[in-house]
């Protein structure tokens, strides 16, 4: 016996997407038919998330369902509910993330697809269905011309076999219930093709998704190519992608990497939230570097966010609000407030007053830096120079291999911002989690792989190109070579002896350049903090990359939310290698600084300055004035007893505990 019920759509945006989904999920929980209609629409299978959009019910709509068969009347008790509750649509969700850069803001969502673009989510009027079937069918056209090229340029190069994979994907986009079903949408539904197609391919890989043949599963994979080659045909310039924002918005993606946050214009990203990453890979670093708060390691961000949702970033706490309700809107704000006015005034009290204890030992704050363009907010903050510069940051956002005169214009660049303040220049360090756009040596262990230093002593005409730039800048500026990932005595000799090589030719060429320069080395591998007093003995300096030096000591990937728990400057190990290195630099009268995010985190600072550190090189700019209160704030006796104390314990958790509890009472406002 069929049986009806009538309810009001009561959440804010409608029966949109996310509520069709779970009104649908829930229906086919039930084996009865269930139908739903509204005044205007005829009625749609109430277990299919398609035909429910198609309904276009928005706030208010009376809709009536009809369920016919066993358990029909429990089945319209349920689905009332679900409505009646909003679809738990309206609920404010608060997600815990891991914190990368900090701040607040409260903006709408813009969600990126996989291939950074957002899908259009709209219908169309009446009038545009023939245009935008023929849009559908010139797409398909063009995605199997594509296909069947790589088709066959893969089996030219590779083998038939190989290239037979791109037959499945030939056949998808012939099947002709397929394309039925993607021009129904847009015919009877009124969907956009971009919808049309993003759903009824979703609709498809979620049942795939669900077959417990692996075989089958694992055809999700070629569905999602072929979404994103119709897509990409269909969206052709019209995309709406991050470059042409009109608002501003908070970015939600899977991942975003080093260069696509470098490239963020932050007038309009004023924040961005990620389902994976973790607080020290260089995606981090960058965002930091960008001043936009920023959340990662989110898991289902990308899922359950949706474009236009409201969205509250706390990059202080690794918080994400989703959906928020109005009295939290209101509690954000004023922490927003709250905290860029705190900012305002540590700034303005200690960015001009020289770092120095309060029993008169000084130290050196520069800044860490990852373009020139961010050398202005480091001095302005304080910095007295720049302690590291990344410069593969010209390779990541650029097509072409850059020439030595484009690195030589970055370096006049930063040196005419600098004057006569020290710039320590650190050659290429490729490879690991940022990549040359044009590289396709992908490795299966980058971090391990032919990264930095390494791929430099590969190609001896990049890493000679860069020698000249930096040399030429040395004629003009107070500048200092740095080698990253050095892991022996050896590899620091062949990198000094291209270092001579270079200044032989540029003598004979009669190219000026600073013959004393310093050259450097990080200590960010375990193998060169074990051997430091023999590396010490052939170098200027020591920069300490706690980066990659926890990475590399306990095995954690820097990049990985997974093992992110197991990421602690604070284990007992990393101490130790500190120490160590700190003692052969001292031994051995060189000079040694530390440039990995520890330094920039105010809870280490004490226990840094007590193992007998005196240079700090920090990121964002704004950190400057936090560190310098911190060391204003102690004496050097009472750092070496908090040191000695930190040292003392075997348990990272405790370590944090205790460091934290210090800094608290100097700067309570910024450990939560
Ligand atoms: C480090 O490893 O600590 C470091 C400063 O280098 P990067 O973060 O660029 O690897
Ligand atoms: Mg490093």
């Amino acid at each position: 016996m069929l049986i009806e019920r009538r309810v009001k759509i009561l959440n804010i945006n409608g029966l949109h997407a996310r509520p069709a989904t779970r009104f649908a999920e829930m229906a086919n929980k039930f084996n009865s038919d269930i139908f739903v209609r509204t005044e205007e629409k005829e009625e749609v299978n109430g277990k299919s998330i398609i035909d429910l959009l198609t309904l276009g019910a928005k706030r208010g709509t009376e809709i009536l369902i009809t369920a016919d068969g066993e358990d029909e009347e429990i089945a319209l008790d349920v689905l009332e509910g679900l409505v009646n509750d909003r679809f738990n649509e309206d609920n404010m969700e608060t997600r815990k993330g891991i914190a990368v850069a900090p701040g607040v803001v409260i903006k709408e969502a813009f969600v990126l697809e996989s291939e950074g673009y957002r899908i259009p989510r709209h219908l169309i009027k009446e009038d545009e269905i023939d245009k935008e079937i023929a849009r559908l069918e010139e797409a398909t056209s063009s995605a199997w011309k594509e296909i069947e090229k790589l088709e066959e340029s893969v089996s030219k190069n590779l083998g038939s076999q190989i290239g037979s994979i791109f037959a499945t994907h030939k056949l998808m986009l012939q099947d002709k219930q397929l394309m039925r079903e993607f021009s129904e949408r847009v015919q009877d539904n009124n969907l956009s093709a971009e919808y049309a197609v993003s759903l009824v391919l979703r609709v498809y890989i979620k049942k795939f998704e669900n077959v417990d043949d692996p075989y089958l599963s694992a055809r999700v994979g070629d569905i999602y190519d072929i979404e994103k080659r119709l897509l990409r045909n269909l969206l052709g310039e019209k995309r709406e992608e991050l470059k042409n924002l009109t608002e501003e918005v908070i970015v939600v993606a899977h991942d975003l990497s080093p260069s696509q946050i470098a490239s963020l214009d932050t007038t309009k990203v004023r924040g961005f939230v990620t389902d994976i990453g973790s607080r020290n890979s260089h995606s981090a670093i960058v965002a930091r570097a960008l001043g936009i708060p920023a959340v990662v390691g989110l898991g289902t961000a990308t899922v359950d966010i949706f474009g236009g949702d409201r969205v509250i970033i706390d990059g202080n706490r690794g918080v994400v609000i989703v959906r928020p309700d109005e009295k939290t809107i209101k509690e954000y704000q004023s922490i927003e407030k709250d905290f860029y006015v705190f900012e305002e005034k540590l700034s303005s009290e200690f960015k001009d007053l020289p770092a120095v204890t309060l029993d008169g030992r000084e130290v050196s704050i520069l800044g860490n830096i990852e373009f020139p363009r961010d050398i202005g907010p480091s001095v302005s903050q304080g910095a007295t120079g720049i302690g590291l510069y990344r410069t593969e940051f010209l390779y990541l956002g650029s097509k072409d291999i850059p020439t030595e005169e484009d690195h030589f214009n970055a370096y006049t660049q930063s040196i005419q911002e600098l004057g006569t303040k020290p710039i320590i220049i650190r050659t290429l360090d490729l490879g690991g989690d940022k990549f040359f756009p044009a590289n396709n040596n992908k490795e299966l262990n980058p971090f391990l792989g032919c990264r930095s230093i390494r791929y430099c002593l590969e190609n001896p005409k990049i890493f000679k190109s860069q020698l000249r730039a930096i040399l030429r800048a040395s004629a003009a500026g107070n500048v200092k070579i740095l080698f990253p990932m050095i892991s022996s005595l050896q590899e620091l000799r062949q990198a000094k002896d291209f270092v001579k090589e270079v200044m032989e030719e540029m003598n004979q060429e009669g190219i000026d350049f600073d013959e004393k320069i310093e050259i450097g080395i990080m200590i960010e591998v375990p193998s060169a903090a074990m051997v430091a007093d023999d590396l010490a003995k052939e170098v200027d300096f020591f920069s300490i990359g706690t980066n990659d030096l926890i990475q590399y000591t306990l095995a954690v990937d820097r990049s990985n939310d997974k093992v992110a728990h197991l990421y602690s400057p604070a284990h007992p190990a990393i101490l130790r290698l500190l120490k160590m290195i700190i003692k052969a630099a001292e031994e051995n009268n060189i000079k040694i600084g530390i440039c990995g995010e520890m330094g920039g985190e105010i809870e280490y600072t004490i226990l840094l300055l007590g193992l007998g550190l005196r240079e700090f090189s920090v990121a964002p700019a704004m950190i400057i004035p936090e560190v310098k209160k911190i060391i204003r704030s102690v004496t050097y006796e009472r750092a070496k007893e908090v040191a000695e104390t930190a040292c003392s314990y075997n348990d990272p958790a405790e370590t944090t505990e205790y460091l934290r509890n210090i800094a608290r009472e100097i700067i309570p406002e910024l450990i939560y």
